[in-house]
């Protein structure tokens, strides 16, 4: 059998195409049905036809990559350096340079290769799920196990799974820009098409890696994997994931002039030496080489990296999965959230709680899907049977309905909407069991519900052989459509008042609206198109549904509202309903809210003023959140937005955070996201946005610390040749401290925890540079703090007699020492670190100065390291004294720490 498809598919090949076969013909070609496959064919054409997936292009190779990371200006200094220290005779200097250089690359290319592999991880996490017929059961399988001869049904929003011939479509667009360059959505039908048509114009197929923007279908796989004709042009669908962001590029960028910088200060510090001060070109060379050497902060990419790897990996372990990573930094700097409302901040567990007819209202009792409740009228418990009306609003309910209820171990949940299992657990309260009523009554042609219309519409059949159409949707939307209600024993025409003061009596229950009605149509129809539900239809009742809202919400709606964030809600709901669930979180509370209807009337500058004065939208379709989001920007706010369906994406492209429903939403909602929610919950975002503070706090915090190290060597050096006296570190020493503290002790820095008041602070301007003057000024200072320490005590060491290598040595060691202060004091950006939470929170800094004590005890005492890096074993009196400055270097920015903020205090400065 497997062999026979080969043979097949090959001599299809020398044949006809695809699109220039009828789908039946295609079908039978590759023996399937509109049944689909059966289990052992599936496995057999798995294993023929292997996974559906593109090989990826091809990854660079790890030599490549390796050698790569000496593409680095810094880089490039050192090796010219170690060159020049070569010509000098100095082998042990060249050496350690060169070992530097490599442990340098080979620490890169780890971070590198953990980064990529962490963000892959992140992306298999959003990879495609397919909605296919296998022995005539409808199912979702991963993307990935499609096989030729499967049959995939398509809903507006999909991403095409594989490359497919259609059998059946409704209204189907198909978005191929990723395939053709066409922007304009195609649309598509079934009948064949001539043998020379262009790709472009296959009207009936649809193409992997293309999105449904309208309808839906059913088709054929006819090619996965490489065969499809996006694998053939060698194209990865996912956007390519370049480990970098805003900030990271600022800082490449701050790295090549600080190289520049370098250069020019060393050749300066050369002339000085030679010219005025007397030093011979040889030792000028190598003082300058130190110089050059001191100044570069090699561990600062690797640091950088590795930040962000974790912080986006700690992200999608609380659920925000990132898949553009500028937006971690974005997060830091938003100041409105527009969310949806259903299923983001409410649980979207639906129980219908009020049913009204024409002329009675029933309340029914139970939660949850689980079919056990009773009718109750005026407060007495009824037979819902005895109300011909109501069980008309009930079928229609249940026939006009996609949803499933399953059942599994006395817990009832949906598959498919939940306002729609809502309905089918009241036919159940009701005594109708959906199954027996949906083959009674069986489904001819259907209108599927989306946002943009707000209903949903069937056409069914009896068994007496009447055909009927029914519609549900919002309330207004079917009132409008109306001419007549039923009564119990007949019609009349409606009284739309009745209905209105329903709806809003309801809606201020903070229940959702849902209206069913009917009409009777001829025989032989056979599909209902719009036109059919304009007018003329029957109003039968309308249903309220409660959906709680989570109770993790109004915390984080609060934590928003303390981070100078805020909450608007966006929600398609009825007004009233919107506005009471609205209140219940803290949203909007003693505003006007707004509907779509209104904005739509708007000019752009009314708007404006409307964004900023309201937070509650209701009866909005998506095309009304790109001009929210359009609003909210030109009033200067950096907008995150929420979406789930094909209309969504273009205003989650347009917000500067896009938010994609990772659970119920479309995959074109996704791909135009930055950020997908894996549990469409609002407090994921309200985490992110903490995530993305903290991330970006702990990549400052990485440079803060680490440019100081390589600023006080600097000026040890600078110092030494101005003041002329002996160079207190060498070349080899200078990295060895260079290498060290970057390595270990910043990388401490990476785990750190957010701040305690990360959420209580505003927004950061986006605008505001990544560092901001004060940090300068630490930089700048705490290099001097660090100068003073070493060449105070290297001068003591020196008056008291001992050798130049015992007193490089203590130098070494108090900056060493220096630093591992310092790192205590970068633990909180501004906040005092003269507090009991410094010792926790970040366990990895005690295996991080554990290393380094290690270390630097090895460099002092082991005669193997005292020979290449020309130490000397230091007393305990020196580390006394070393210990001292540490002690005194930590105070001392503790105190500048303090004047800074009480400074910030008094120019009325947020407190961060
Ligand atoms: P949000 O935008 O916050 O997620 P929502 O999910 O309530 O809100 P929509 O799904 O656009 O927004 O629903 C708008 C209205 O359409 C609902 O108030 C309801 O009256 C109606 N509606 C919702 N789901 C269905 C459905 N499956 N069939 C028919 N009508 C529906």
């Amino acid at each position: 059998m497997d062999k026979e498809i080969t043979v097949k598919n090959e001599r299809f090949a020398m044949t006809l195409p695809w699109y220039a076969m009828s789908a039946d013909q295609v079908m039978s070609r590759l023996e399937t049905g509109k049944e689909g496959l059966s289990g052992n064919e599936i496995e057999k054409r798995l294993r023929e036809f292997g996974l559906n997936l593109l090989s990826a292009t091809k990854p660079r190779s790890p030599f490549v990559r390796f050698f790569l990371q000496f593409n680095n200006v810094l880089i490039y200094v050192l090796l010219v350096s170690a060159v020049i220290t070569g010509i000098l005779g100095h082998w042990v200097d060249t050496g350690v340079i060169a070992g530097v250089v490599v442990i340098n690359a080979i620490i890169g290319f780890i971070q590198e290769g953990k980064a990529e592999s962490a963000l892959e991880a992140i992306r298999k996490m959003l990879s495609l799920e397919a909605t296919v017929i296998r022995n005539g059961q409808r199912m979702s399988i991963p993307g990935e196990e499609i096989v030729p001869g499967d049959i995939v049904s398509l809903v507006s929003g999909d991403r095409v799974p594989a490359d497919i011939r259609l059998i059946d479509e409704n209204n189907l667009s198909v978005d191929e820009s990723a395939l053709t360059g066409e922007s304009q959505p195609v649309a598509k039908h079934i009948d064949t098409i001539p043998i020379d048509t262009p790709l472009g114009d296959r009207f009936d197929m649809v193409y992997s890696g293309t999105l449904v923007t309208q309808g839906n279908a059913l088709g054929v796989a006819v090619a996965t994997g490489d065969k499809t004709e996006f694998g053939r042009i060698g194209q990865m669908i996912s956007d390519v994931r370049e480990i970098t962001t805003p900030l990271l590029q600022r800082i490449a960028v701050f790295g090549r002039w600080l190289t520049v910088g370098i250069l020019a200060v060393t050749v300066f510090t050369f002339l000085v030496g030679t010219v005025m001060q007397g030093y011979s070109m040889a030792d000028m060379f190598l003082i300058c080489v130190a110089l050059a050497v001191s100044a570069i902060p090699e561990g600062l990419p690797a640091v950088m990296t590795i930040t962000l790897a974790l912080g986006v990996q700690r992200m999608a372990r609380l659920n925000a999965i990132v898949r553009k990573l500028p937006a971690v930094e974005t997060l830091g700097s938003v100041t409105v959230i527009c969310s949806d409302k259903t299923g983001t901040l409410t649980k979207n567990e639906m129980t219908v709680q009020t049913v009204v007819t024409p002329d009675r209202t029933f309340e029914v009792t139970g939660t949850g899907y689980f079919p056990a409740g009773e009718f109750y009228l005026n407060h007495h418990m009824v037979e819902p049977y005895r109300y011909p009306e109501l069980e008309d609003a009930i079928h229609a309910a249940v026939l006009c309905n996609d949803a499933v209820l399953q059942e599994k171990d006395g817990s009832w949940t949906v598959v498919g909407d939940p306002t729609e299992g809502s309905l089918l657990t009241l036919g159940m309260k009701a005594g109708v069991e959906p199954n027996v009523q949906r083959n009674l009554e069986y489904r001819l042609s259907s209108i599927p519900f989306e946002s943009g219309h707000r209903f949903m519409a069937t056409l069914n059949q009896d068994s007496q052989g009447n055909r009927y159409i029914f519609i549900k949707g919002a309330p207004e939307t079917v009132i409008d459509r109306c001419s007549d209600e039923r009564t119990e024993d007949g019609k009349r025409p409606i009284d739309r008042d009745y209905w209105h003061h329903h709806i809003r009596e309801i809606a201020s229950n903070g229940q959702r609206t849902l209206a069913v009605a009917a009409r009777k149509v001829s025989p032989d129809t056979t599909e209902i198109g719009f036109a059919d539900v304009e007018h003329d239809l029957v109003m039968l009742g309308m249903f309220g549904i409660i959906d709680p809202p989570r109770e993790e919400s109004l915390l984080a709606v609060n934590q928003c509202h303390h981070a100078g964030i805020v909450v608007k809600m966006i929600t398609g709901d009825h007004v009233e309903t919107a506005r009471v669930i609205g209140e219940r979180l803290n949203i909007g509370v003693g505003k006007p809210a707004v509907t779509g209807a209104e904005l739509e009337k708007m000019d752009d500058e009314t708007l404006r003023r409307t964004v900023e004065e309201v937070d509650v939208f209701a009866r909005t379709s998506p095309e009304h959140k790109l001009r929210l989001v359009e609003a909210l920007q030109a009033n200067g706010e950096i907008t995150a937005m929420t979406g789930d369906g094909v209309n969504d994406a273009p205003a989650l492209k347009r917000a500067n955070v896009g938010l994609a429903m990772g659970e119920k939403g479309t995959e074109a909602a996704k791909e135009a996201a930055s950020i997908v929610l894996a549990d469409d919950n609002f407090s994921t975002i309200a985490g992110a946005v903490r995530e993305g503070r903290r991330i970006y706090d702990n990549l400052q915090k990485g440079i803060l610390f680490l440019l100081p190290t390589n600023g006080g060597m600097s000026l040890v050096v600078i110092a030494a040749v101005l003041l002329d006296f002996a160079l207190p570190l060498t070349s080899k020493q200078i990295l060895w401290i260079n290498m060290i503290t970057a390595t270990t002790l910043c990388l401490a820095l990476t785990f750190e925890r957010p701040e305690a008041n990360v959420m209580d602070r505003p927004p950061r301007d986006p605008k505001a540079p990544p560092l901001t003057l004060y940090m300068v000024w630490r930089i700048i200072f705490t290099s001097f703090i660090l100068m003073l320490a070493a060449l105070l005590l290297f001068d003591w060491e020196l008056r008291n007699g001992q050798s130049l290598q015992a007193a490089q040595t203590v130098v070494a060691a108090t900056i060493v020492v220096g630093q591992m202060a310092y790192l205590l004091n970068c633990r909180f950006l501004r906040a005092s670190s003269l507090t009991f939470r410094i010792f926790r929170g970040n366990t990895t800094m005690y295996v991080a100065i554990g290393i380094l004590v290690v270390l630097q005890l090895m460099y002092t005492y082991v005669p193997w390291f005292q020979e290449i890096f020309d130490t000397a074993p230091l007393s305990p009196k020196d580390w006394i004294l070393v210990f001292a400055m540490g002690v005194a270097t930590f105070l001392i920015i503790e105190m500048d720490k303090a004047i800074e903020r009480w400074l910030a205090k008094r120019n009325g400065e947020p407190d961060f």
